[in-house]
């Protein structure tokens, strides 16, 4: 039956006459395609129950279920419709496939006998479920499923597009609910010739393999009969030559590794997340089992610790599945969360809480850092793997779209490093509740392992992929530095309450970390809280997942992150109060209150004490590092000498001058910054004819991703905020505060006030914020021309700091025009700067000489209310002389975070002040002290130290604690083989590199009493 001789091929007739072969919607009644599926029949009886809540099965299927029928709709958006569906098979089909076809709007998974067994979602192609392979004689032929089918699509509700906000009466429907003869031989053919019709379009007119495989398919369709399947095998050995045509020696390798990027939260709730892992991940169960050589790399310890608690039986599937290393946990981290924002330490615990759980339930830790969707890249995340025993980073920014129709050729077209290394990797599955990869999929890279013309597939591992570009590693490039993420820039700014939740959230967990180590160290009663701290630590965790303290989320989502930061400071109060209980047991001192200084240097600052009947009164205090003091009583407040008041003076034109004799600030009747002198030296730092405290707003109006991004073109809009003479007054009158305070109408909807606050002996001046912001796709910042000319400002990073330059003279200049900070930036010239620090603010930027805080922005999607409403934060100016390292600049970035506690101590407070820990040089700083993770009767103490200058330092840990043994150990606090430190009169050596951070094992001596 050969076919008669070609005619002369027209390559776009025969193109798409194949394609039309194929096609599910032409030509179905004679296409090959239109045979897929055989006879069906409608299920027996389909019932429903409808539900506001996300129900465990157990409750759900007790439920009252009512008749339902295909095509009935069911809602509104977040609710939950179970299905009860009664299934009988015709005999009839004795040895054949047999499916249940569902299709609906919403998220379905199907359970079987209690448990669930397959994700069913149409945006992610999987819209059958296979009830048997073959229908045996003997098989029961009536059996009873459910299907729970979530309110949402694949990516949420969005009304109109998918990052607009979610529409709360949105409907979905059920659109087909069937059993069906599957044709497996007819699947086979349609996979062959779809890959030949995809790579004769990857590769295209000019090549000639293209040719080859459109014609195969042609052949293929002509000898091809879809009525007798007895056709078929001829079709498929012409598709066999074709695959099994080997390529050469130097065929590019791509390591194809199924994966499902599913956001943690983002255009749906927490709870939703819950239920797409066990959706997707149930569903890569079924294929593991069918597809012994298919590996599936899955990441976020969160994640799989949800599916470990509320699906206990997938769960052990999983763990099974790891064991034979298809199920591959990667990643090491809690949740993939943002590259910017986390603090050092968040980081840190990212990896420990990771590493600690993958190890406990899965037998081993991760090898790589896995990030494929991040704003940005920390330049200190080589470090912080490395110390988590992690050496392989892998990284892309993801579409949605994260299958296109032959993504394999693409893979190596944009592959960066040709001829330098000759694999790469692809990950592919429908990620967000689509369910992860499909069985086409994997059958299609399957005929891919070696055919001429094409890149090699192989069905791999992270191990086996890393294994081989690190064969080549002397061949690849070194980046150095951060790498800073050229999008989504909007992101340090959106979502004011989060941002500072986060930051509010990093100092509570520190405070109650070392407090709480203290007490532990001085009362052998004392119980250290660690299973309560390690709840909130994840809770802290789970909110720096990159769509959530970014700010990229819908307000549900941005909700229930406000609920956990509550949460955690209402338990770290608690907390804080329980500790400081504890280190006042005993003391004969006299009642009151117990002043706190959880910073690793002594501090003298003003703090307002509490005084009976709800009163506050102002005191200076001196609490030394780490440590605590007596609270000063009302008679016995120290005198200030030697230092000198704070001088408050208003003019007649009724502008304001501040004065410590540190610093002296000229406030004009707006409340604008004239003038900030660093007294000493008579030095200026506000710019000839400028004026600082310029608040200015910009259109913010972005190309698509409204929350995520601000664009270059929004700087040629700005506006300055221009306030009215004779709005500013005197505050605090002086002594050892002096304020003065102004209100400023932002625009016809939206207003401020600040108060300046100048404090006896302090380096810097501070401006507390407080503002009502209603507005739509606008930005406020608040601008300082300096008096300093410098072609890079300093910003704060994670554990250490990086310039970033001031000018545009490339590119890569310019597309820095907004960045990103965490507690201070700074910009200096030889011998002279000026700083600005903040209390919870991360973007940020410096053209030329003016220093910019951004403050608030307004996008509308996807949460149409985000930011909208009352702010308060505090930013503040420090003018200095010499380098910023040199001036203090960090301590102070650290005191405007961490303030002094006046904690009130139960009974008598301790007499006398006392420190735990200091350290002899300014440029380490002592970071975290907490119990170590692993502590024989509680009494291991961790430290973490960082050298915060960028130097080679030697420096002495100082500590009165009694410590039995000190050993450095990684950031998963395993012990440095090289054993103990030697430890003499109290202190200890150590040696830091630039920016290097160190983790160090107290082991304390048993309780005094
Ligand atoms: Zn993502």
């Amino acid at each position: 039956m050969a076919a008669a001789a070609p005619a002369l091929k027209h390559w776009r007739t025969t193109l798409e006459r194949v394609e039309k072969f194929v096609s599910p919607l032409y030509f179905t009644d004679c296409n090959l395609r239109g045979r897929l599926f055989g006879d069906s029949c409608p299920v027996a009886e389909l019932s429903s129950f409808l539900t506001p809540e996300r129900l465990p099965y157990e409750e759900a299927v007790q439920q009252d279920f009512r008749p339902a029928q295909v095509g009935d709709s069911f809602g509104p958006t977040w609710w939950t419709c179970w299905f009860r569906v009664e299934l009988t098979i015709p005999e009839a089909w004795v040895g054949q496939e047999v499916h249940l076809r569902w299709e609906s709007d919403g998220e379905g998974l199907v359970w079987r006998d209690g448990e669930p067994v397959q994700g069913l979602t149409k945006e992610g192609e999987k819209t059958s479920y296979i009830l048997t392979d073959k229908l045996g004689e003997k098989d029961p032929r009536s059996l009873t499923l459910y299907v729970e089918v979530a309110c949402n699509g694949l990516l949420g509700a969005g009304k109109g597009s998918m990052i607009a906000a979610p529409d709360p009466e949105k409907m979905f429907q059920v659109s087909r609910a069937e059993l069906a003869v599957f044709h497996r031989d007819v699947y086979k053919l349609l996979v062959d010739l779809e890959l030949l019709l995809g790579i004769a379009k990857g590769l295209g007119e000019d090549n000639q393999r293209s040719f080859q495989a459109l014609y195969t398919a042609n052949q293929m369709v002509n000898v091809c009969d879809p009525a007798q399947p007895e056709t078929f095998p001829v079709a498929q050995a012409l598709a066999s030559k074709f695959f099994g045509q080997r390529g050469g020696e130097s065929q590019h390798t791509i390591h194809a590794m199924g994966h499902c990027h599913i956001d943690t939260a983002w255009l749906w709730p927490f709870k939703e997340t819950v239920r797409k892992c066990a959706r997707s991940w149930v569903t890569v169960v079924q294929l593991m089992e069918r597809n012994p050589e298919f590996i599936f790399a899955c990441s976020q310890a969160q994640q799989l610790e949800w599916v470990r608690s509320y699906y206990p039986g997938l769960h052990a599937r999983l763990q099974e599945f790891a064991c034979r290393g298809q199920f591959v946990p990667v990643g090491g981290t809690w949740v993939e969360m943002d590259g910017n924002l986390p603090s050092g330490e968040s980081m840190v615990r990212q990896f420990l809480q990771g590493q600690n759980f993958f190890r406990q339930e899965f037998g081993k830790m991760c090898s790589e850092f896995w990030l494929p969707d991040t704003f940005g890249y920390s330049a200190q995340l080589p470090q912080i793997m490395r110390s988590c025993g992690i050496k392989r980073f892998l990284t892309q920014k993801l579409s949605w779209n994260l299958v296109n129709s032959f993504p394999v050729l693409k893979t190596v077209a944009k592959n960066r490093d040709k001829g330098r290394t000759n694999h790469s990797a692809f990950l592919f599955g429908f990620g967000d509740g689509g369910g992860g990869p499909t069985q086409t999929m994997v059958d299609r890279l399957k005929r891919l392992c070696n055919t001429d013309g094409l890149p090699r597939v192989q069905l791999s591992s992270p191990e086996r992929l890393f294994s081989a570009l690190e064969g080549h590693s002397e061949q690849l490039c070194t980046w150095v530095g951060e790498l800073f993420l050229e999008l989504h820039n909007g992101t340090y700014t959106t979502h004011a309450q989060i941002k500072k939740g986060n930051r509010e959230c990093e100092r509570i967990l520190h405070d109650v970390e070392l407090l709480s180590s203290l007490a532990l160290a001085r009362s052998a009663q004392f119980l250290y809280p660690a299973a309560l701290l390690q709840d909130l630590w994840r809770l802290l965790l789970l909110t720096q997942f990159h769509d959530v303290v970014t700010g990229s989320c819908i307000q549900l989502v941005a909700e229930e992150a406000i609920c956990h930061y509550e949460d955690i400071r209402s338990h770290g109060n608690t907390l804080l109060s329980a500790a400081a209980a504890a280190l006042c047991a005993g003391e004969p001192g006299p009642e009151g209150l117990l002043i706190v200084n959880t910073l690793p240097w002594k501090r003298t600052e003003v703090l307002a004490l509490p005084r009976s009947g709800g009163a506050h009164s102002l005191a200076l205090v001196t609490v030394p590092s780490m440590g605590f003091a007596p609270a000063p009583t009302p008679t016995s407040l120290q005198p200030l000498l030697p230092q000198q008041p704070v001088f408050v003076v208003q003019e007649t034109d009724s502008s304001v001058t501040l004065d410590n004799g540190i610093i002296r600030v000229r406030l004009d009747p707006t409340g604008r910054l004239t003038s900030l002198v660093l007294v000493a030296s008579g030095r200026e730092a506000v710019a000839e004819g400028a004026i600082g405290n310029q608040f200015v707003l910009f259109d913010d109006v972005p190309l698509y991703w409204d929350a995520w991004d601000v664009m270059d073109y929004h700087l040629e809009t700005r506006k300055p905020v221009l306030g009215q003479a004779g709005t500013l007054a005197v505050g605090t009158e002086g002594g050892v505060r002096g304020s003065a305070w102004f209100l400023l109408q932002i625009s016809p909807n939206s207003r401020l006030s600040q108060e300046v606050v100048l404090d006896v002996g302090c380096p810097y001046v501070r401006f507390h914020t407080e503002v009502h912001w209603h507005e739509a796709h606008k930005f406020l910042k608040v601008e300082f021309p300096a008096r300093v000319r410098s072609p890079q400002a300093t910003y704060e990073v994670q554990f250490g700091h990086l310039q970033r330059p001031t000018h545009y003279n490339t590119s890569w200049d310019w597309a820095r025009f907004e960045v990103w900070a965490h507690r201070w930036m700074d910009l200096s010239e030889h011998g002279f700067g000026l700083a600005l620090l903040n209390d919870c603010k991360y973007g940020a930027s410096v053209r030329g000489n003016v220093l910019s805080l951004s403050l608030l922005r307004a996008p509308k999607s996807p949460d149409a209310t985000v930011d909208m409403g009352r702010h308060e934060f505090t930013y503040a100016l420090m003018p200095h002389k010499g380098s910023f390292q040199d001036a203090g600049v960090i301590p102070a970035a650290y005191s405007l975070n961490f303030p002094l506690l006046a904690l009130p101590a139960p009974g008598p407070a301790p007499a006398a002040a006392w420190s735990a820990f200091s350290v002899s040089s300014p440029a380490v700083v002592l970071e975290t002290v907490k119990q170590a993770e692993t502590s024989p009767q509680g009494r291991t103490l961790l430290l973490r130290l960082y050298e915060a200058h960028g130097s080679h330092t030697d420096c002495w840990l100082h500590t009165s604690l009694p410590v039995q043994e000190a050993v450095l150990c990684d950031l998963l606090e395993r012990r440095d083989p090289t054993g103990p430190l030697l430890l003499r009169d109290n202190r200890l050596k150590l040696t830091f590199t630039p920016f290097q951070v160190q983790s160090l094992l107290l082991v304390l001596q048993p309780p005094p009493n």
